[in-house]
């Protein structure tokens, strides 16, 4: 009898590993137990909903029925893990229910951060980091006018994108001098900004918040500089905390995330971890494409085959209308220097080491046409 896996967690990690596994094999028994309701849903699109024209719920593609028929395999909805046992490959969850497995998959996602703020009103800020807090963020904005968004990284400016399109105000509050500071250098960060600010966005740079208060009409934020903003919502969008704690408690290493090496294993040899809660060699990579590749692997190494996983470079597609954008942007502390070149249609700007490599680049506009010709030159991730 095939061993049983067990995986814990419905987003597109937790489904891309059902999903591989189940192309390798028909027959091993496979488990996905899920906090949520267990549905399938593209998460990137929750940032395009509105000028898209969609609502959130037709994003959910599959539902659990249609999930389990398609992939033959049992979904439990609304079954949060809340201990792994490692010595008696059991886990359990808050319905009471022990479930054991050989194979554990540790697909659990990451959390918003949430920074400390002053104020009455700081119960009230919105995060989105699933298709539930879309949904309530989404009817939060019936009848609304203005939004402030806090963080222009990728969803904070997708968000403000989006809704700009849809004839909301938005202001955007960042404590960077340009946005998608982690993405961009700063030349091709303004092209962005002077993008979305024809498109209506208004940002606040090089500035943080100070407290967040209800008035009658409004919510005001104070920021750092002394400036006020009053809007009817505020959205969070700072960044991402991988959910380590479940494996930190049963005394599996983590550091930013939950640490696996290249063949997705902690150091428990029947658990793996991939998505955004884990930490793939020394790599926090939190997007779609890691996850594939992830998941591809880690299904042939369950099927019998131990595959390490290779990361290819994988250029990053911000989903912004009012101004096409992709980037690869270099390690933090690589030694190089970015060429940039800018006209009124865009951006082309290339970081190149000394040995005069191309170690990543970020294309606006008319540019990121170069970015089939630009991505097999850079360098792979894992290889
Ligand atoms: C608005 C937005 C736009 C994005 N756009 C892009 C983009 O354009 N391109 C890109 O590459 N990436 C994008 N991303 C990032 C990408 O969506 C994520 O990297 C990816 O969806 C993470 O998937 P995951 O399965 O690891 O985590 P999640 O989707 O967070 O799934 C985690 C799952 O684990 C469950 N869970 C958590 N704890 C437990 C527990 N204890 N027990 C049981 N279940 C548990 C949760 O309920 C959930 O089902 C975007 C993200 C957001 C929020």
């Amino acid at each position: 009898m095939d061993s049983s896996v067990v995986i814990v967690g419905s987003g597109l990690a937790g489904y891309a590993v059902a999903r591989e596994l189940r192309k390798l094999n028909t027959a091993i028994p496979i488990t996905l137990l899920s906090a949520d309701h267990g549905g399938f849903y593209s998460k990137p699109m929750l940032s395009n909903v509105l000028s898209t024209g969609k609502d959130p719920a037709s994003l959910l593609t599959g539902n659990t029925e249609k999930m389990r028929s398609q992939l033959k395999i049992d979904i439990r909805p609304n079954h949060c893990v809340t201990t792994i046992n490692v010595a008696r490959n059991v886990i359990q969850s808050t319905n009471g229910e022990d479930v054991s497995y050989d194979q554990l998959i540790l697909a659990i996602g990451a959390d918003q951060i949430r920074l400390p703020m002053q104020g009455d009103a700081v119960g009230k800020i919105y995060t989105v980091n699933d298709l539930d807090d879309y949904q309530t963020f989404y009817t939060a904005l019936a009848e609304k006018k203005c939004v402030s968004i806090i963080g222009a990284g990728l969803i904070g400016c997708e968000f403000a994108n989006d809704l700009a399109i849809a004839g909301y105000r938005v202001h955007v509050i960042d404590i960077s001098l340009e946005p998608l500071g982690r993405l961009l250098p700063p030349e091709a960060g303004a092209f962005f900004r002077h993008k979305l600010e024809a498109a209506g966005v208004m940002f606040h740079l090089n500035t943080s918040v100070h407290s967040v208060n209800q008035t009658e009409q409004t919510i005001r934020i104070t920021l750092k500089n002394g400036e006020e903003i009053e809007s009817d919502l505020v959205l969070s969008a700072v960044g991402l905390k991988p959910r380590t704690e479940l494996a930190e408690a049963a005394g599996l290493p983590v550091n930013r995330g939950i640490i696996v090496n290249r063949f997705l294993q902690t150091q428990a040899n029947n658990i793996y971890a991939l998505g955004d809660c884990a930490e793939v060699a020394g790599k926090f990579l939190p997007f779609v494409m890691p996850i594939t590749h992830a998941a591809r692997a880690l299904a042939a190494t369950l099927a019998g085959n131990p595959t390490p996983v290779c990361y290819p470079a994988m250029p990053i597609l911000v989903k912004t209308p009012s101004c096409a954008m992709i980037a690869s942007p270099p390690d933090f502390d690589m030694p190089g220097d970015w060429h940039i070149e800018t006209n009124e249609n865009g951006v082309k700007a290339l970081f190149i080491n000394e040995a005069n490599e191309l170690m990543g680049f970020a294309l606006l506009g008319a540019a990121t046409a170069e970015k089939s010709a630009l991505t097999p030159r850079l360098p792979a991730i894992l290889m």
